[in-house]
This record gives C-alpha cells, sequence and structure tokens, in this order.
C-alpha cells in the first residue's frame, strides 16, 4: 500500500508543473495512506526533476519521518495537521500559484461569480490567517478557515492556496481550478465588478455538480468519477 501511495504522489507533483502552479521547489502534495495512521509527502528542497516514488517521505500523523532518507517539506507539520483533525480528508495540495496568491496578498476573498466555481467550491474561497511557518498555526487556519466551508481551498492571508480532498487527486484538482477561477475573476475586475450568482443557483448548481455530474459509478483515470 505504501509503495502505491509512493507512486500516485510523485505523480501528481507533476501535475502541479504541468498546470504552472508551481516554481523551483515550491508546492507540495501529501496523501494519507489508506488503513494506516500514516501520509506519503514530499521532500524539501528537490527539484520536481528529481522527484520519484523512491525518495517521497513517509510520515506518521505527527509529522514525525517513518521512512524516507531526505528531510521531509517544510511544510509537513500543516499536512499532518490536517490530517490528524479532518479524517475525511485523504489528501493535501499546497501552491503559490500566481493568482489566487494575489488574491491572499490582498487578504481578499475570491468571490464565487462563475458557475465554475459553484461547482467547484459552492461559494466563495475564503481567506485564512496569517500565520508564520514552524508550528501548528499554518494547519490550524487550514482547519478552522474551512470548518463548515464547502470550499476544499483557502487563501491563507500573503501566503498562498492549501486545498483538501477525499483523495490526493481530488486536492490537486481543487488547487487546479482555484488557480484557473482565480485568473478569470482577476481578468472581470480588470474591467469592472463581477456579478454576483444568486444563493439558491450556487446551491444547485453545487448540488448537480458534486452528485449527479460526471460518469456516474463508472471509473476514469482509475479514480471514480463524481
Ligand atoms: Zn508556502
Amino acid at each position: 500500500m505504501i509503495s502505491s501511495v509512493r507512486a500516485e504522489v510523485c505523480a501528481l507533483h507533476a501535475e502541479l508543473v504541468r498546470y504552472r502552479l508551481v516554481v523551483w521547489t515550491a508546492g507540495n502534495v501529501s496523501a494519507r495512506v489508506p488503513g494506516a495512521d500514516l501520509f506519503v509527502i514530499k521532500p524539501s528542497g528537490v527539484s520536481y526533476d528529481d522527484l520519484t516514488p523512491a525518495n517521497m517521505i513517509v510520515c506518521d500523523l505527527d509529522g514525525a519521518v517513518v521512512e524516507g532518507d531526505l528531510a521531509p517539506s517544510s511544510d509537513t507539520a500543516a499536512h499532518a495537521y490536517v490530517y490528524r483533525h479532518r479524517p475525511d480528508v485523504g489528501g493535501v495540495v499546497h501552491t503559490h500559484s500566481a493568482y489566487a496568491s494575489s488574491w491572499a496578498a490582498r487578504g481578499e476573498p475570491i468571490p464565487c461569480v462563475l458557475t465554475a466555481m459553484a461547482d467547484e467550491f459552492g461559494g466563495e474561497i475564503p481567506i485564512g490567517p496569517f500565520a508564520l511557518i514552524g508550528n501548528d498555526d499554518i494547519g490550524k487556519g487550514i482547519v478552522e478557515t474551512l470548518d463548515g466551508h464547502r470550499s476544499p481551498a483557502v487563501l491563507m492571508r500573503n501566503h498562498g492556496v492549501f486545498t483538501i480532498g477525499r483523495d490526493a487527486r481530488a486536492a490537486v484538482k481543487a488547487a487546479v481550478m482555484a488557480e484557473d477561477v482565480a485568473r478569470t475573476v482577476h481578468l472581470a475586475r480588470v474591467h469592472g465588478e463581477p456579478v454576483p450568482i444568486d444563493q439558491e443557483d450556487i446551491d444547485a448548481l453545487y448540488h448537480r455538480y458534486q452528485n449527479v455530474y460526471g460518469q456516474s459509478k463508472s471509473i476514469v483515470d482509475g479514480v471514480p468519477a463524481r
């Protein structure tokens, strides 16, 4: 099981590069190991080109290294905090993607003004607190901001994006979609004020996308679609 999660987490890092969400060694993906109090995360400071399943790091839910020769990502404590406090979460992603982080720099939530946002996020993408790295403050900020919120993404103020998912692939998708809508709403703002969507329409879009959309009960890319 651990070796398949290592391979999955390594492969998903390539998606961050493909969608241009990261530069240099910034950003990270982690995945919970099903049936164990463990998760797999990227090593710290290693080029995306040099990531392999074998150099992924296995940590316990306190963020302590269980398997791996390299130091884990500097964001490991934040990921561990999320896994400890959200048993429903199977994957966590962090990026400094440009458009989404520009909203974080202003401390401004991204308003739900696109049907694609209602689908994926069920409302605005919220702002989390300013938090320094090195203790549980980032993890606590993620969990507290997303508590009771439909959005799987949070913009940590002056920092960047954290996303959660039932698995790591869903968290990567949320990170890709967060950057996409951050960019589009930014572009809309250049020429005026975006038009809000009525709450009942947001609710209908979210419900349809989360429950009806896609290849129901079929398998796409090895993962059940929703
Ligand atoms: Zn960061």
